[in-house]
């Protein structure tokens, strides 16, 4: 038997409902704050994600899904969203259009990792940036957009948002020489990776998840401790906008991210209640990407929402199952019942009613016993009896009552509306 794809996952029908219900209710949101949606493709060059995550981020250093096609060129599955809609954003021109460009995206990405509950090979996010705008209210505004979401979903309780500044050009090489300085004295007792990162990405360290490094980084000092002022009072504004706005936030002044992009802002919600894996969406600014892969110096902000990760927090939460019922069951009884059903089905589906039909040649008892299982509130059986008579039998299943209904779309359509109540 041929399965799938390690780390790549199926989306089950009992799973669909919850993903729909993030996805709607994150559009909704976005659109609500202004943002349009942008699409990007699966693939990329290659050179577009060494150039904006860096040659030693974790992503490019081991996890891209990168070969060459027929024609020899080198190509990459995104590893994720931000560095490709910044490229689309380039080279659309659109800041021509609009100086203050907001748009969002919903598509998977690919990142060869060990898989694992929450982590997976393609997995999803929902995506926001904002690009042109440097001011610390947009910042505030982008993450309470974020805090927003999951007040939406009624799984803000369960996540914690964690905040930080990574400085500017200015503070952060000063803050860089401090904490290599403070690395080499512990280099021993540093994990091997830890060790190979001092020389090549120092930041990175503070981010080590092994419980050593955890437990010597204590003593590291913190970019929060040696921000420039303008960078302090950028930060310091934030969080006044974020109090303003009612999002509770902690300074998480070890805050790194894994791409190397980021300046100033960078946040991440994180949860206790999903094991290793407590990242559920994180995001920063990134003032020098679009310099980066080759365009104008435009500043730009933005996060990503793993989507597979906040339906682990949604189940938790045990929110409601948001998949919609049938409003009735049509059970025709005999070919000639079927042909007729087949055809007032449609009348009704065209209408807007969510109606299931037997198609196979099943006695009335096999019929609602399915009917019932489905939990579908309402049956309208049809026999030659019926049809001869110009009529359906309407069966209130909850009430276990039933009468006849002509069989006239608009008179079943009224029927059913009353049927169903308010
Ligand atoms: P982690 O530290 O868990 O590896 P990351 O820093 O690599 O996360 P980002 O690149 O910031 O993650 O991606 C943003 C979000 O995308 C994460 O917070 C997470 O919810 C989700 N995500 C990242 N990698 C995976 C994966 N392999 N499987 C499922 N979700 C993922
Ligand atoms: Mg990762």
């Amino acid at each position: 038997m041929i399965k799938a794809v390690k780390g790549f996952r199926d989306l089950l029908p009992h799973e669909t409902p919850t993903w729909r219900r993030v996805e709607e209710n994150a559009r909704g949101l976005f659109e609500a704050y202004g943002y349009s949606e942008l699409r990007v493709p699966v693939l990329e060059k290659t050179e577009l994600f060494k150039r904006s995550l860096g040659d030693t981020s974790d992503i490019v250093e081991k996890e891209m899904y990168t070969f060459q096609d027929k024609g020899g060129e080198n190509l990459t599955m995104r590893p994720e969203a931000t560095a490709s809609i910044a490229r689309a954003y380039l080279e659309h021109a659109l800041y021509h259009s609009d100086p203050v460009g907001k748009y969002y995206f919903f598509g998977p990405m690919f990142r060869h990792e060990r898989p694992q509950a929450g982590r997976l090979r393609q997995f999803h996010q929902l995506d926001v940036e904002a690009f042109g705008t440097m001011s610390p209210s947009l910042d505030a505004e982008v993450i309470s957009l974020l805090y927003s979401l999951y007040k939406h979903l009624e799984i803000a309780h369960l996540t914690t948002l964690e905040i930080n500044s990574l400085g500017c050009r200015e503070c952060r090489p000063i803050f860089r020489d401090l904490l290599v300085e403070f690395l080499n004295k512990v280099k021993e007792d540093l994990c091997p990776d830890c060790q190979r990162r001092i020389e090549r990405n120092p930041l990175r360290v503070l981010d080590c998840k092994v419980k050593t490094c955890q437990r010597i980084l204590e003593e590291a000092p913190t970019i929060s401790q040696h921000l420039c002022p303008p960078c302090k009072e950028y930060q310091d504004m934030i969080l006044i906008h974020l109090e303003d706005l009612d999002v509770p936030y902690i300074i998480n002044s070890r805050l790194v991210r894994g791409l190397d992009y980021y300046t100033r802002t960078v946040f991440e919600l994180t949860t206790s209640s999903s094991g290793a894996q407590n990242a559920v969406a994180a995001g920063g600014r990134y003032d020098d990407l679009l310099l980066q892969i080759g365009g104008k110096e435009i500043p730009g902000i933005g996060f990503a929402v793993g989507i597979e990760r906040t339906l682990l927090l949604l189940h938790k939460g045990k929110s409601k199952n948001h998949c919609l019922p049938f409003h009735c069951y049509l059970a025709p009884l005999g070919p000639r019942a079927l042909r007729e059903g087949l055809k007032l089905a449609q009348k009704l589906r065209e209408r807007g009613v969510r109606l299931e039909i037997t198609h196979e040649e099943k006695s009335l008892k096999a019929q609602l016993r399915r009917a019932s299982k489905l939990n579908v509130p309402l049956v309208l059986i049809l026999g030659d009896e019926e049809l001869k008579a110009g009529v359906v039998i309407a069966k209130n299943m909850k009430k276990g009552t039933q009468e006849p209904c002509p069989l006239d779309e608009e008179r079943l359509l009224t029927y059913i509306k009353r049927e169903e109540g308010p």
